[in-house]
């Protein structure tokens, strides 16, 4: 297949860029470079430099290339900032969306795969979180991710294009030579990483007193290896239907966990000192991916808490100052 990755250049989607060249995929990368990293784009891939925000630029992509499927990483996609920047996400993530799936379904595209989030739910009623839990978003930014769920609802009654919603809960660890790097940092593994080489002194832990049994927050921790094979398999899987999966590993690690295998993988002792909890952060959240399970086979194969530290220090290590761009 030819595929436009939005958003390729990013850290998900420059993983699946890669994975789907490896199946012998063609891929074209869309992405402004506002986050991502031209190194970040594979030498097989094309690679066009725009905005979504500009529908002549995304015209001419779909015009001069045959383009059988879109993959949608390209967006803002940080929590805290979506509160002090509301209509960055609520109109340009959703407008960008809009114009990518209108231009789409202009040139006759009919597989669409949504880059979404966990941050659909706020406050669940039931762990681990499946397909069947009602969706209350987080933030403006869980808000945008929903409402272009919606709109693919809409563009599939419509006009008949299939698409699959991949809601991910906490993406991490690398595969060479690709690695995680934004800026800001905000994630926790890249930051304890950070304090591991040197670059901060110690990582502040954003609570101690959630009702866990160490006290900080769970998460449930996946390798995006493992993002980049469920988005293939849902990838392939479109043809008889559109669909909608949580991906995770059912397992939930809290914040000290994590710190104690990052120390025995880096053999730093990174110090942590207890902080505010931060807005909006819920004290467990864990993914039922039963239902991808079931349906297409996936199953996590890289999401071992040590491999995932492993491999993103590999990465760090050798690029201390990211990209370097
Ligand atoms: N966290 C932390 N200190 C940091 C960054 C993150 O304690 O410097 C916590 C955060 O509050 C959350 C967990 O680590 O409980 C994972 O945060 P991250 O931002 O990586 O992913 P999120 O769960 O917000 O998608």
């Amino acid at each position: 297949m030819r595929v436009l990755v939005t958003g390729g250049a990013g850290y998900i989607g420059s993983h699946v860029s890669a994975e789907l060249i490896r199946q012998g995929d063609d891929v074209i990368v869309y992405d402004n470079l506002y986050q991502g990293h031209a190194a970040a784009v594979d030498p097989q891939a094309i690679f066009v430099q725009g905005d979504l925000a500009d529908r002549a630029a995304l015209r001419a992509v779909f015009e001069t290339h045959d383009i059988d499927a879109v993959m949608h990483f390209a967006s803002y996609t940080l929590v805290g900032e979506s509160w002090e920047k509301p209509f960055l996400y609520l109109r340009d993530n959703v407008v960008n969306g809009l114009n990518l799936m209108e231009t789409a379904v202009k040139y006759g595209v009919k597989r669409f795969v949504l880059s979404s989030t966990a941050n659909l739910f706020d406050n669940p009623e039931r762990m681990p979180i499946d397909e069947t839990e009602r969706i209350v978003p987080g933030s403006p930014y869980g808000e945008s991710k929903n409402l272009l769920e919606r709109l693919l609802l809409w563009m599939d009654r419509v006009y008949g294009m299939k698409y699959a919603a991949l809601r991910y809960f906490n993406a991490c660890g690398c595969v060479p030579p690709l690695g995680e790097d934004h800026a800001p940092e905000t994630h926790l593994i890249p930051i304890i990483l950070q304090v591991a080489l040197g670059q901060r002194d110690h990582l502040v832990i954003f609570g101690d007193d959630y009702p866990t049994p160490d006290g900080t927050c769970i998460r449930d921790y996946i390798h995006v290896r493992d993002l980049a094979s469920a988005h293939i398999l849902a990838l392939r899987a479109l043809d008889q239907g559109s669909r909608t999966y949580n991906l995770g590993t059912g397992n939930g690690y809290s914040i000290r966990e994590i710190l104690d295998v990052a120390r025995a993988v880096t053999g730093h002792p990174i110090p942590a000192i207890v902080g505010d909890r931060r807005p909006g952060d819920p004290a467990i959240l864990i993914a039922g991916s039963d239902r991808i399970g079931r349906e297409l086979g996936w199953e996590p194969q890289y999401s071992d808490l040590h491999h995932i530290i492993q491999s993103a220090w590999d990465w760090h290590r050798r690029h201390p100052d990211g990209y370097g761009d």
